[in-house]
């Protein structure tokens, strides 16, 4: 049985805040406050937060923070390959572990659930993608209707 708390460890979260920084750093951004909490909201949950969950929680410590500049700081960071994006806009939500993994999306109430199977951590690309280019990511999703909302 994998591990179920909401939250990661601490010392898994300054692993992901470290990696954050060193990031931002050779991209030549700097390490804001905002950006740091807008990361950390992701990071430190295991819960795949939409970007309204992340910006109603930074709101709390920057009142001054907009939906928009959540959004826009959220896509950035996953093209930093910081955080990956899961499931589709309206309904995205966001992942701080960026370990291979798949993911079972409920397209009810757009519940996000990881998927840990031995056969993802080394994805077995085929052939035929392999003549378009390099594969750098591989991103599964199962969709349906998760437990909680069938009852
Ligand atoms: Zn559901
Ligand atoms: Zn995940």
């Amino acid at each position: 049985m994998q591990n179920t708390s909401l939250f990661i460890s601490a010392q898994e979260l300054q692993a992901r805040l470290d990696l954050f920084e060193n990031k931002c750093r050779a991209r030549g951004l700097r390490v804001t406050n905002q950006r740091r909490e807008i990361f950390c909201a992701v990071a430190a949950s295991r819960e795949h937060p939409s970007a309204e969950t992340v910006f109603l929680q930074v709101r709390k410590k920057l009142p001054k923070v907009s939906l928009d500049t959540v959004y826009r700081t959220l896509y950035s960071l996953e093209e930093m390959d910081l955080l990956n994006r899961v499931g589709a806009a309206p309904k995205e939500r966001f992942d701080g572990n960026i370990c291979p993994h798949a993911h079972f999306v409920c397209t009810k109430c757009g519940a996000v659930y990881d998927i840990f199977p031995p056969q993802y951590d080394v994805p077995d690309v085929p052939r035929e993608v392999r003549a378009f280019g390099n594969v750098c990511r591989v991103s599964v999703q199962f969709k349906g209707i998760c437990k909680p909302c069938r009852k």
